[in-house]
């Protein structure tokens, strides 16, 4: 007979590696299952600078390494394995893996979001070839090139801002003349002379024999389209896109209650089945940020532990 765990956390970003570390420390048989690697998007930021006292050596591994240390000497076991399946319903949770089948007591949903695409023609087929979902990933390739950024949010801008250090000009290509940008980062932007913007603009095509050479850029307002191209000696420019998440909650449809996709869930992480909670970005929340992901992992966790206690003391 499989070993019926307390807790399986399905993903392991902050919030999966928080719950991991507050479950295993109570002392519960703790699972984290992912599908990859550790960490989840906080792997790809190059500085995490608001993380309560994350200010040596803060980067986005870093942070996620320690956490996965300390998750792992409370106890709590991490297979890699991609879920492809989940039973949720009865009192025993049965998740399968690509490896295994597990079995638990109370599940934490801890998937995250992934990068949204812009959806246009080209992008998916130069992906790896020029445009780009991961700025500490790829831009060493880009030193002395020109790149584009595509959004106007947080990480777009936080993005270029990393990608000046590689690339000879970065330009962001806002579909508004605003930024989302939190005010700290955007002055940020402002200040530095490499970072040029194109506002009002959309991409809506990217071409290139295997490696980008041109894109077109749309003005929204005035509609008029603009195809821009390589420099002939560089041959290529980079594309970062950041224009926004979209949750990892595709195993959980018309099983967990969402809103757009996010798990809807009460302040203590419970979603709509008993036994089953939500941590981190993949949930309906106001504020998606590493503090507010390992918060949700602490809570949910404790939760767990309480259903625990409660369902299966007897
Ligand atoms: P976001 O805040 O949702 O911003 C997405 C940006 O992309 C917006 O500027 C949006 O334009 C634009 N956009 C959306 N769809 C588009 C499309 N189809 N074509 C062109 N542009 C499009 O996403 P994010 O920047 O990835 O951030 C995600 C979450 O992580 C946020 O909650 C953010 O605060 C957080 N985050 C925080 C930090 C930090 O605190 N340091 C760093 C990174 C991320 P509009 O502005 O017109 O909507």
């Amino acid at each position: 007979m499989p070993q019926i765990y307390d807790v399986i956390i399905i993903g392991e970003g902050p919030a999966g590696l928080s719950a991991g570390l507050y479950a295993a420390r109570s002392r519960l048989k703790t699972l984290i299952l992912e599908k990859e690697k550790a960490g989840g998007q906080i792997v790809s930021t190059d500085e995490v600078a608001n993380y309560p006292g994350s200010i040596e050596n803060a980067t986005g591994p870093s942070l996620v390494k320690r956490m996965l240390d300390q998750a792992k000497e409370f106890g709590a076991e991490i297979k890699l394995d991609t879920v492809k399946e989940v039973e949720l319903d009865g009192k025993i949770k049965i998740i399968r893996g690509e490896k295994e089948e597990y079995q638990a007591k109370t599940v934490i949903v801890a998937t995250g979001a992934k990068p949204r695409k812009i959806g246009c023609p080209g992008e998916i087929e130069l992906t790896g070839r020029g445009v780009s979902y991961c700025a500490t990933c790829d831009a060493a390739f880009f030193e002395d090139l020109e790149v584009f950024v595509v959004g106007g949010g947080d990480s777009a801008v936080e993005e270029a801002l990393y990608l000046t250090k590689f690339a000879r000009k970065v330009t962001i290509i806002h579909r508004r003349d605003e930024l989302r940008a939190a005010k700290s980062i955007q002055e940020k932007a402002f200040e530095n002379e490499k970072v040029h913007f194109m506002w009002d603009s959309v991409v809506t095509e990217i071409k290139g024999d295997g490696i980008v050479e041109s894109m077109v850029v749309k003005n929204v307002k005035t509609g008029e389209e603009t195809e821009i191209f390589a420099d002939e000696e560089d041959g290529t420019f980079g594309i970062f896109v950041f224009v926004g998440l979209v949750p990892t909650t595709e195993l959980f449809e018309g099983k967990l209650e969402m809103e757009n996709g996010y798990i809807i869930t009460d302040e203590d992480m419970k979603t709509n089945i008993p036994g089953v909670f939500a941590a981190g970005d993949c949930r309906k929340k106001s504020l998606r940020q590493v503090v507010t992901a390992a918060a949700d992992g602490a809570i949910a966790a404790v939760q767990a532990e309480k259903y625990i206690n409660e369902e299966f003391n007897d």
